[in-house]
């Protein structure tokens, strides 16, 4: 079975009692016990069908053997971090998340140093290695800068030491672009943007196929109880069977917009993995099906008065949803970062990211160039 039917098929089969083509959302939280009964369900902190379909669906995506499914990315991602031992290093990209750098603070009670890295740089990951480092964090392409990480080449750089790759997969999705293909050990999602794809849930994912992650993740969640709701599950699953046809539109929306706005006067460099002269264009065609649906560009006025002018980008957080979004990093998703540090990425005062939705592009275009 193909990509497109996976995603609409699995964990999707039709009931056979009641011929429901949509499986029952399961509510329950906990389940009659019978003498007789096999021991496969029993409180729905650890078990429940409507998560489990969600769960086979990515796994099956990515050809993994497991998926775990979470609350929100932020909890996906605080129980892949429970890999890590007391006294290890952390090394991360330098351009992550701005959730993902504040989760990152917490780890200096467990005694875990996080040393961030331009991972575009595959000497400098090279030059950053040790006997101390459990684990690499990867976002590519990353946030707000859209910098592209070549992943088979982390893969061969750090092979050796057994040090896990986590690859912050949200960006892209599991339609461009597949980690575990490039060596990774665990794909992680914010399901809450691309995945469920329409601003109304929150939810995260780990995918991977290693049965030792499996059994610290699913113990470390029963543990938390940092599991998504039934009702959750279901929304994530109903947006999911879109995913490729979302996906086809919000990359051609965005690579439209990214042409558009490279000839402006109010405009300077623009950040997008599908432009030819984009550094990493060449490890993207490599590893990506597509350039993806965020960019960022450099607006040389000012911001709040371009976000005013806008009527069809509301300015919002949040990305990879079927409306177009627009934002400023410095002020909002990238706000935890101290300036020095900030500046020094490039993540200027006057940055804008740009999340490309399913509108009709003239539209959207219409709209930039007007307010521009
Ligand atoms: C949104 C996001 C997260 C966090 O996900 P939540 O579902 O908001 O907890 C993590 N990583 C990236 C790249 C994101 O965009």
């Amino acid at each position: 079975m193909r990509f497109d039917t996976r995603l609409v098929q699995i964990g999707q089969e039709p009931d056979h009692g009641s011929g429901d083509v949509v499986p029952a959302i399961h509510i329950t939280t906990t389940y009659e016990r019978r003498m007789q009964d096999p021991l496969r369900y029993f409180y729905a902190r650890g078990e429940n069908p409507t998560r489990e379909g969600l769960e086979r669906c990515l796994a099956s995506l990515e050809d993994a053997r497991f998926a775990m499914v979470f609350s929100s990315g932020q909890s996906a991602a605080a129980t892949a971090l429970t890999l890590l031992d007391p006294g290890q290093r952390l090394i991360s990209s330098d351009d992550v998340y701005g959730g993902t750098y504040n989760l990152f603070r917490t780890l200096g009670r467990y005694d875990i140093e996080v040393e961030f890295v331009d991972l575009t740089d595959i000497s400098a990951l090279d030059a950053a290695l040790g006997y101390d480092v459990g684990m690499i964090w990867i976002e590519t392409p990353t946030n707000p800068l859209l910098k592209v990480a070549d992943l088979a080449a982390v893969h061969h750089c750090v092979r050796e030491n057994g040090i896990r790759i986590v690859v912050d997969n949200t960006l892209a999705g599991p339609a461009l672009q597949q980690p575990l293909r490039f060596g990774a050990d665990v794909s992680l999602y914010s399901t809450t943007k691309s995945i469920a794809g329409h601003s109304d849930v929150l939810g995260g994912a780990l995918v991977y196929d290693d049965e030792e992650l499996h059994h610290i993740f699913s113990s470390y969640r029963a543990a938390v109880g940092n599991v998504p709701g039934a009702l959750d599950c279901f929304l994530v699953h109903r947006g999911l069977k879109t995913l490729s046809l979302r996906t086809a539109r919000q990359v051609s929306n965005a690579s439209q917009i990214a042409t558009e706005l490279r000839g402006l006067a109010s405009v300077g460099t623009v950040n997008y993995p599908g432009l030819v002269d984009h550094p990493q264009y060449q490890v993207a065609i490599k590893q990506m099906s597509g350039p993806g649906s965020i960019l960022s560009f450099e607006y040389l006025g000012d911001p709040r008065e371009l976000f005013d002018k806008l009527k069809l980008f509301s300015c919002a957080v949040s990305l990879g949803g079927v409306r177009s979004l627009i934002e400023r990093p410095a002020t909002m998703t990238h706000a935890p970062i101290p300036l020095a540090t900030r500046l020094k990425l490039g993540i200027s005062d006057n940055l804008i990211r740009l999340s490309a939705g399913i509108e009709d592009p003239a539209d959207l275009v219409e709209d930039l160039l007007a307010a521009l």
